[in-house]
C-alpha cells in the first residue's frame, strides 16, 4: 500500500463558516485523482464535519468503487460515548453511513487518559476484538493524544491491539508536550504500525517564513513546502500511512505527485530541515492544529482555530504581510466574536488534545490584533 492517506477531516466547504456544508463535486474529484494514482487508504471518523464525513465518504467512494479497492477507517468517538450500549448503536451507524459490511481499520478516536479510564468502563476495546473476530473491523487500534507513559500503559492493557495512530510532524518530533518520537519508539518497540496524523500540523507546516521556503527550496527546488512534512513522516520505517487532511484538489494533485514514487528522507535532507527547524523556532507559534474540537462548546462562540491560524501565520512572515493580517482579523471580526470576547471558562481547554493554552493564546490574539499599538 502507498504511504499516503486521504483524511476526511478538512475537505472543502460550500460555507466557509458551516463544516457541515461539503462539497462533494469537489471531493469527488479529490477522490477520482487520488485513486487514478494508486493510492487507497481513506480515513474519516464519527464527528468530522459535524457527522456529514463518513456520509460524503460513502457518496465520493463507497458508491463509485469497488470495496476491495480501497482502505476505509473510521473511529468510535469517545468524546461522546455516554455508556456501554453506545458501542454497538454508534458502530452499526457507521457501518450505516459510510455503505459498508466492514472497516479495514476501527479505531478508538483522540485517546488520552481520561478517555482510557472510559474505555475501560464502557467495554470499548473488548467490542473492539469482538467485532474484529466477527471480521467486521480487520484492524482495531486507537488514535492517541498523549504522553509516552500513557500509551505504554495502554498497549500493555490491550496487548493484542493492532495498529496505532499517532501525531508525528519535524515540530512536534522533539516537542515535549506531544513527545512525538518516544511515542513512536514506543509503538516500534512492541511492534505495532503506526498511522500519522498531523504530518503538517493542521497547516502550521504550510505556511512557513520565506527564508525556510528559500532553504527548502534551493535543495529540491520541484518539491513544495508540505512535502517536506509529508516524505518526513513516511520515512519512518515503522509507518503504514501518513494522513493529509487535504483541503483541494490541487493539495491532491501535489501530495500524490511526490508519494506516487515516494523517496524518503536523505542524510542531506535531514541537515537541510535542521536549518530550517533553526529558523521556525525562532517563531513563538500556538501549537494549534486547526482540529475543532474546542469550538462547539465555546459559550462566546470564538472561532478558535481560525484566530491562532492567523496568529500563527502573523508571527511566522516576519516582516512580511504584517497589515493584511490585520484587516483579515478586523474582517473576521465583523461577523464573529473577538477574541477578547473571552470569558475565561476553560471548557476549550478541557477539550483541547494538543493542550493547548488556549485562554492565553486568545489574549496573544487579542494584543496583536485588538491594541493597535502592539505587534
Ligand atoms: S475559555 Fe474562552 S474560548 Fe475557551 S470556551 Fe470559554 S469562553 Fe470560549
Ligand atoms: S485549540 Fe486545540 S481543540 Fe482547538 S482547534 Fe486548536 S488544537 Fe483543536
Amino acid at each position: 500500500m502507498k504511504k499516503l492517506g486521504f483524511g476526511f477531516m478538512r475537505l472543502p466547504l460550500t460555507d466557509a463558516n458551516d463544516a457541515s456544508t461539503v462539497d462533494l463535486e469537489q471531493v469527488i474529484k479529490m477522490t477520482d485523482l487520488f485513486m487514478q494514482r494508486g493510492f487507497t487508504y481513506f480515513d474519516s471518523a464519527y464527528v468530522y464535519h459535524k457527522k456529514q464525513s463518513e456520509h460524503i465518504i460513502r457518496k465520493a467512494l463507497v458508491e463509485r468503487y469497488p470495496r476491495d479497492s480501497f482502505q476505509l477507517c473510521t473511529k468510535l468517538p469517545m468524546a461522546i460515548l455516554t455508556g456501554p450500549e453506545d458501542n454497538d448503536r454508534i458502530f452499526n451507524e457507521q457501518l450505516e453511513y459510510c455503505g459498508v459490511d466492514y472497516f479495514d481499520v476501527y479505531l478508538m478516536h483522540a485517546m488520552n487518559a481520561e478517555r482510557f479510564e472510559k474505555a475501560k468502563k464502557f467495554g470499548c476495546y473488548e467490542y473492539m476484538q469482538q467485532k474484529r473476530a466477527e471480521g467486521k473491523a480487520k484492524k482495531i487500534g486507537f488514535s492517541f493524544h498523549g504522553q509516552p507513559d500513557l500509551l505504554e500503559e495502554m498497549i500493555l492493557t490491550w496487548p493484542d491491539v493492532d495498529i496505532i495512530q499517532l501525531q508525528i510532524n519535524y515540530i512536534d518530533w522533539e516537542n515535549p508536550s506531544v513527545q512525538a518520537k518516544k511515542c513512536y519508539e514506543i509503538a516500534t518497540k512492541y511492534n505495532k504500525p503506526v498511522i500519522v496524523m498531523e504530518p503538517v500540523k493542521g497547516g502550521t507546516l504550510v505556511n512557513l517564513p520565506p527564508e525556510a521556503v528559500e532553504i527548502m527550496k534551493a535543495e529540491h527546488p520541484e518539491l513544495s513546502v508540505p512535502s517536506w512534512a509529508i516524505r518526513f513522516s513516511a520515512s519512518l520505517e515503522n509507518v503504514m500511512v501518513v494522513l493529509s487532511g487535504m483541503s483541494n484538489y490541487e493539495q491532491v494533485d501535489d501530495n500524490t505527485s511526490y508519494m506516487e514514487n515516494f523517496q524518503p528522507y536523505t542524510e542531506k535532507d535531514y541537515e537541510t530541515l535542521g536549518k530550517v527547524l533553526d529558523i521556525f523556532n525562532q517563531a513563538a507559534v500556538i501549537p494549534c492544529t486547526a482540529c475543532g474540537y474546542c469550538v462547539d462548546g465555546c459559550p462566546a462562540g470564538i472561532p478558535i482555530p481560525k484566530y491562532f491560524g492567523l496568529y500563527n501565520n502573523d508571527q511566522m512572515a516576519f516582516t512580511k504581510n504584517k497589515s493584511n493580517n490585520e484587516t483579515y482579523y478586523r474582517n473576521m471580526t465583523d461577523l464573529m466574536p473577538k477574541a477578547s470576547r473571552c470569558i475565561g471558562c476553560g471548557k476549550c481547554e478541557r477539550a483541547c488534545p494538543q493542550n493547548v493554552k488556549v485562554i492565553e493564546g486568545l489574549k496573544k490574539v487579542a494584543d496583536r490584533f485588538e491594541n493597535k499599538n502592539s505587534r
